[in-house]
């Protein structure tokens, strides 16, 4: 357990976080990491389709129902999540937003980063989301920058799984065992009601990346895996 060391994870959408990075945030929160997600929006208007055929439904209903839905997610896999409500289609960050998003970096010094992929001609809010967090972190490094706190290190950044991964031209470059949290994650997945069309989906997508893990590094025991992409190339002293 290392209460000190902490994870960020910025997430477009209120369950982006739990179907692409569940297995890695119930992880670290397990090992004793405090994991903080930042939520960019709730997803209102382009993810809960199911939520919009309701009778009745408004704008504000249904960011109630996915904030409420994303806090339990966030729960179950032991992390703490801020909601920014910058919109849904599109996503617009103002600039408040930003300077919160740089204080964010300062105050919490992360292990690493986690956040979506640079394209995807599904969503445009992801990558919006991808270049916020690699903008604000560049910001939380520049001892010019005015935001109160420690500049920020050279924490490592992963994408996250994109849902169709070719188009969004990810290669996964790291696999990583999720195999002993993986309930949590489904656990997780079943409270995001309002897609529950993906709850099997992503879990066959882990188990398809635990097989991929499993050939590529001879570790038998791993049954579930997520993938991510670095932004940054890895430093090392020897190659392995
Ligand atoms: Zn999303």
């Amino acid at each position: 357990m290392d209460s000190n060391k902490t994870v960020l994870v910025v997430s477009a959408h209120a369950a982006d976080f739990v179907w692409r990075a569940g297995g890695t945030i119930a992880l670290y929160s397990e090992r004793g990491y405090r994991v903080r997600i930042l939520c960019l929006s709730f997803g209102e208007r382009g993810e809960s389709e199911r939520l919009w055929r309701q009778p009745g439904m408004t704008l504000e209903s249904v960011k109630a129902s996915r904030r409420a839905e994303s806090e339990k997610a966030a729960a179950i896999l032991g992390a703490e999540i801020r909601f920014f409500d910058t919109g849904d289609y599109p996503l617009r960050p103002a600039e408040e937003t930003v300077h919160e998003m740089v204080l964010e970096f300062r105050n919490l010094q992360p292990e690493f980063v986690l956040t979506h992929s640079f394209a995807d001609p599904y969503n445009f809010d992801h990558p919006e989301a991808a270049n916020l967090t690699l903008r604000t972190r560049v910001y939380a490094q520049a001892a010019g920058y005015p935001a109160e706190g420690k500049k920020l290190g050279v924490p490592p950044v992963f994408m996250f799984e994109p849902h169709q991964p070719e188009q969004c031209e990810f290669k996964p470059q790291v696999l990583l065992d999720i195999t002993p949290v993986f309930d949590i994650k489904r656990k997780a997945m079943e409270s995001m009601e309002a897609q529950e069309h993906l709850w099997d989906y992503y879990t066959d997508l882990a188990k398809r990346r635990g097989t991929q893990a499993v050939r590529n590094s001879g570790r038998k025991e791993i049954k579930f895996a997520e993938a991510y992409q670095r932004v940054y190339p890895q430093v090392a002293s020897e190659l392995s």
